[in-house]
């Protein structure tokens, strides 16, 4: 974000915009004043994230007004780095620093020696630079490897002969990744990987602002915003986390799945790519495979051959979806089959986005992740089938189906085609009136409507197994 040139360039200039105070305010203090002034005037706080209205987002607002620390506990995929990303909206546009300093000073308090020294020095002329929002938000993902100087800083012994100085002084310090992020939001993503002197040293800058690099006392009074994220069996498990850190952590907010089919489906639109007018023209992905594709990661969630502890990220229906697209845009190449309108097929298509995205306990590994994974999309279907089709009625199509007629059918299949051969089973084309698609309809969308009640007939009538292609 760029920063309006007009702004004051020195310490000077910034206390005559003071109106000669010295304001100084917290992370903390700035992003609770932020977030009241949004409360009050009845804006949305956290855009982008759907579901947690009632559940997480009052558990963190609640956490930000009392200015603590925190951390998210949840599966993946449950918009957890989403939420701590949109925390930035909540700090100051800009914020003023001592030009330079890297770990980024108030002018009106400068922390570190340097700083202090050429403030004494140079009086009003203290050079002061801008710090937009964005770059006042750090984020590590936490892995057993990150070390004391990775995070926090290292004594350097070359400096240190350089300068003639005590190794313990913090002149001779490297920064790490903490003391850099000073006067911001520091994120750590999966905190119980953090080895346990790391999670000491954390410990040591949150409760005093003291730390030992190398066995030196190195003084660091921080003023950072900590959140950190981890799954929750992680975090409970016994030796884990040290206990005088987890103290030292405010609020433990829960995070979740969405909790309806309607509202996961209302997240996958708005994060999944599918407006893609390069290739084929607009893109349609209707109502019953979009519900398919949302109703496979529910059905996994479930599924006991798929291990709990790690959940089902919404990034499966999300990447799910972007791949039954492209293979409705793949046939629309193909064929000319214009506009491109994706089939439950497609979703069968899609295995590669799937298989990836949970892991499996030993019983699911003896049959396999794309075993698995075909199941779910069935069981997807037969769910979302015999809750949307009550009502149709079926006979004369099953009984076409009885009487020994069959109806090859594949993913690459010409929608005109498909329809010509749907029109050879009695009822099958007038079925799909029942969900709104006329026999004016474009062929794309009236075949997609076609092969999902033929799927759907496939699950209650196992004569259509044989009948239709089997998959
Ligand atoms: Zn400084």
């Amino acid at each position: 974000m760029a920063i309006p040139s007009r702004l004051p360039a020195t310490l000077g200039a910034l206390k005559r915009d003071a109106g000669g105070r010295r304001p100084h305010r917290t992370v903390k203090d700035e992003v609770r004043a932020n977030l009241i002034q949004r409360l009050r005037a009845r804006e949305p706080l956290f855009s982008g994230v759907v579901g947690f209205d009632d559940t997480v987002i009052p558990q963190l607002v609640n956490a930000i007004l009392s200015k603590h620390n925190f951390i998210l506990l949840g599966l993946r995929g449950q918009a957890k780095t989403r939420l701590l990303r949109s925390l930035v909206t909540l700090l100051d546009e800009s914020i003023p620093a001592v030009a330079g300093c890297e770990i980024r000073d108030d002018p009106f308090h400068p922390l570190c020696a340097s700083c202090r020294a050429r403030a004494a020095a140079m009086g009003d002329d203290l050079p002061i630079e801008w710090l937009s929002r964005d770059a006042r938000y750090v984020e590590k993902l936490a892995t057993p490897d990150v070390t004391i100087a990775d995070l926090i800083g290292d004594v350097d012994p070359i400096k240190a002969a350089r300068r003639g100085l005590e190794l313990g002084d913090e002149q001779t310090m490297h920064y790490g990744l903490l003391p850099r992020a000073n006067r911001g939001i520091f994120a750590i993503n999966e905190l119980p990987d953090l080895a346990g002197k790391i999670q000491v040293g954390l410990f040591n800058i949150l409760q005093e602002g003291d730390v030992q690099l190398k066995g030196y006392p190195v003084r660091l009074r921080l003023d950072v915003l900590m959140a950190f994220t981890a799954n929750p069996e992680d975090y409970t498990a016994r030796g884990k986390i040290i206990t005088p850190l987890k103290d030292r952590i405010g609020s433990e907010i829960r995070t979740h799945y969405a909790s309806s089919r309607p509202l996961a489906m209302a997240i996958t639109a708005q994060e999944a790519w599918l407006d893609r007018p390069d290739a084929t023209g607009p893109l349609d992905v209707p109502v019953w495979v979009r519900e398919v594709i949302e109703e496979v990661a529910f059905q996994a969630r479930a599924d006991r051959r798929i291990d709990k502890r790690s959940g089902v990220s919404q990034r499966l229906p999300i990447t799910v979806i972007e791949n039954v697209a492209s293979n409705a845009e793949r046939r629309a190449l193909a064929s000319s089959d214009t506009p491109p309108v994706a089939r439950l097929s497609d979703v069968y298509a899609a295995l590669p986005s799937i298989t990836g995205k949970f892991e499996l306990e030993y019983e699911g590994e003896l049959r396999g992740a794309d075993v698995i994974a075909r199941e779910l999309i069935r069981s997807a279907v037969a769910n979302v089938f015999l809750a949307s089709l009550d009502g149709l009625d079926t006979a004369r199509t099953v009984d076409w189906f009885d009487g020994g007629g069959t109806l090859p059918m594949e993913d690459m299949l010409p929608s005109t085609e498909l329809l010509s051969r749907a029109s050879r089973v009695p009822g099958l084309l007038e079925s799909t009136r029942f969900f709104g698609v006329g026999d004016h309809e474009p062929a794309p969308l009236r075949a997609s409507a076609v092969e999902f009640i033929l799927e759907g007939l496939r699950k209650k009538f196992p004569v259509l197994e044989s009948a239709t292609t089997p998959r």
